[in-house]
This record gives C-alpha cells, structure tokens and sequence, in this order.
C-alpha cells in the first residue's frame, strides 16, 4: 500500500454514529421516514439564535468582499478574540486578554491543535475519561501519544478518582475533560473539579513536570435547571481550553470555536506559541473569516436551550416509568440508558427491528450502556414511546 496505512484505515472505517444515521436515512426511503425513531446523532435542531442571520445580513450589506472574505491573522482577528475575552471576563471573573485566544474551526480542531502542541515524545500519555467522545482516541494517537482510558463511574458519571491516579505517572501530558460531557449527560461537579486540581498538583510535584487539563467545552452552555458548570481556569493553572460555537449557536456546519491558552498556565507563552505551530502544521490557520465577525458580535447568545430541556423531561418521564434505567442529564443533549442486556451493541441491534436508532456506548467506552441524542423533534420522541415499550416487552 503507498499510503499511510493508518489514514486509510481511519477514512475507510465510518464512525459506528454516522453508519447508524445512513442506516436511518436509508430505513426511512422503506418504511416512511414518520416510522423511524432515529436518536443517534449529536446535530443541533435548535435554530441558531437570530442575531447569527442579522449579523451576516448587517454583514454583506456593509462590508466590501475583501474585509469580509479575506484572511485574517493566522490566530485569528483581534476584535473576535477581544470580544471573547470581555465576554468571558464579564461571565466568570476571569482576566483573559486577546493574545491568549486561537481562533479554530470547532472543538475538533481545538483538541487535534493542542493535543499536536503538548505531546512531545513518544513516552507522553494522554488521559481520558469514560465514557468520552470516540475520537479523542483518534485524535490523540494521531498526536503521538499514548491514549489511557479511565472507567466510568456508572453511578453519578463524575471521575473515579482512586483509577486516575494510579493511571497518573510521569509521562501523562494531559487528562482531557468533557463537562457536561457527551454522552452522559453529565456535569462535573465543584467538588470534582477541586478534586481533580488538587489530585494533578500533587502530581505535577511529585514528578516535576506539567500536567494539563484539556477542557473540551462545546455544550458549555446547554445545561438544565441552573446547574453551575465550574470554570476550570480558576481552579487550575495547566488549563487548557478547547471551545466550539458547533452547539451554543448551532453553528456545527460553519467551523468555528477557540483554544484559550489562559496566562497562570507553565511558561504560557511557549506553549501558546506551540499552539500556533500546531495550528500551522496541521493547516489550521485563519478560522473561517465571516464567523470570526459572527462571533464578535453573537457571543454570550445561545438558542433556545428550553426546548432540549422540553425534550430531556418528555424521553426521562416516559422511559422511565416504562421501566428503564436512565441517567438524568444535567447538561448537552444526549441521555445515556442501560442496555437491557449486557450486550448493549446486541441491544441496539434488536432496537432496529423496533426502527429505533440508539448508539451503544460501547464506543464510548461505556458497554452496557447506550446514547439517545435528543436533539430532534418532539413529534418524533412521542412516536417513539410506541418502539421504546416494545422493546422493553421483548425483555420482559
Ligand atoms: N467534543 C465533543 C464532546 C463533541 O460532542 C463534539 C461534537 O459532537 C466535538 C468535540 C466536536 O465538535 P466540533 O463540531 O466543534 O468540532
């Protein structure tokens, strides 16, 4: 074979998510697209909030095409990073300034950027936390790392915290962190995170180097009846954050979120100039031009996270008075449910015959586990109740 033989592998093999959404789409053709049930992917129905489509109105009526379509700077413009670091300032109490934003083209490229930044040898281990999005495995491994994995805490889905730590040695570079996390539905707790900083600075002591968190943010602030998702700068100094406007403004098909490299990190300068490198290694420079301009003006808006919260209540109330066992998710919008039977990617199999398309965790790193996204219709989700007490009676 003349090409890389790990590329091809990743580009041939689709995702198990999108294979199940194909599935889906070629179900519907068969049997009425009103009579599939199809929870397996994370793309926001909420329209994004109208001061998207003002701004690019406002935008195109204004702007000559070469200040709206051209490059910017390779970090991206310093008026969106501003407006980012006012608004987190103004948000949380924090002391950002411009020079400690790249701009990028959504969490992917946040993490594959930073991750590309931090790993430096092939010893260096990055640590994740079950059940996590499948590909930070992908992206770390493409980073030269090696990638360690953390069970899942089944019960409230925080950190189980005895497991990290023996997992911890001098060669771990980064724990990435995904609150409220994709796809329990989780969100990590104040005391969580006190316990994770305290857990890495005596780690960071007792072996003499920098262990970072890499914050993966992009359901930030899609969280229910008030929960507070602690800002884990102020907690930790090796804190880096990987953030998106893919869910916040359901923008997911514009490309467009931010790597914030806060000062209080270990010789921050270095590593924000390493970031910038990786965004030049990996192609990743001048994030799409018109969406930094969204962005300045839009931020702090978000849609109408009520309506994910209408459709979490609606699928927790029926599913579990059918006699399932879910997780109440405090934030995003993925419910995470127990298969039932151990085999959750049978399950999900026998949920087919049924036209109802659930993701087993299995991928997740979390077997007998799977994920229902409900970012979709709320028509669908009461049509769906029929499938979900079907399945069930097939295990009774
Ligand atoms: N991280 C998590 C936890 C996600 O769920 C997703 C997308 O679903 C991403 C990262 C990638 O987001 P983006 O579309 O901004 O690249």
């Amino acid at each position: 074979m003349y090409v890389n033989e790990k590329m091809y592998e990743l580009g041939s093999k689709k995702s198990a998510i999108r294979e199940l959404f194909e599935y889906g789409k070629k179900k519907a053709k068969e049997v009425g697209a009103e009579n599939v049930y199809d929870f397996s992917l994370g793309n926001p129905t909420v329209p994004a909030p109208d001061c998207v489509n003002e701004t690019i109105r406002e935008l195109t009526n204004e702007l000559d095409s070469i200040s709206l379509h051209g490059y910017t700077s390779a970090q991206g413009d310093e008026a969106t990073r501003k407006a980012i670091a006012d608004y987190l300032n103004k948000t949380y109490d924090t002391h950002f300034n411009p020079d400690n934003f790249y701009m990028t083209c959504g969490a992917a490229a946040s993490l594959t950027i930073t991750l590309n930044a931090l790993v430096s040898n092939p010893e260096d281990e990055v640590i994740a936390i079950a059940p996590f999005f499948p590909e930070y495995r992908v992206f770390a491994t493409a980073a030269g790392a090696k990638f360690v994995v953390v069970s899942a805490d089944t019960e409230k889905f925080q950190i189980k915290f005895d497991e990290l730590e023996s997992k911890i040695n001098k060669n771990t570079k980064a724990i990435i962190v995904n609150s409220p996390n994709n796809p329990s539905g989780a969100v990590y707790s104040e005391d969580t995170i006190k316990k994770l900083a305290a857990l890495l600075e005596k780690k960071e002591k007792e072996y003499g180097t920098s262990i970072f968190i890499i914050c993966d943010e992009p359901y930030r602030e899609i969280v229910y009846d008030g929960v507070d998702v602690p800002y884990v700068t102020k907690y930790y100094n090796n804190t880096v954050v990987c953030y998106s406007y893919s869910k916040s403004l359901s923008l997911p098909g514009e490309r467009i979120g931010y790597i914030l490299v806060p000062d209080e990190a270990d010789d921050s300068k270095t590593l924000y100039a390493a970031v910038a490198g990786a965004g030049r290694a990996l192609g990743y420079v001048c994030a799409p031009s018109m969406y930094q301009k969204v962005i300045a003006k839009c931020v702090g808006n978000t849609g109408d996270i009520n309506l994910y919260k209408k459709n979490r209540d609606l699928l927790y109330e029926n599913l579990t008075q059918m006699g399932y066992h879910c997780f109440m998710p405090q934030g995003a919008f993925y419910m995470f449910m127990e298969a039932l039977e151990p085999d959750s990617v049978h399950f999900c199999e026998v949920a087919k015959e049924e036209n109802l398309l659930m993701v087993a965790a299995d991928g997740f790193c979390c077997p007998g586990w799977v994920r229902i996204s409900y970012c979709v219709d709320e028509a669908m989700i009461e049509r769906s109740f029929k499938a979900f007490r079907n399945l069930k009676n097939k295990y009774n």
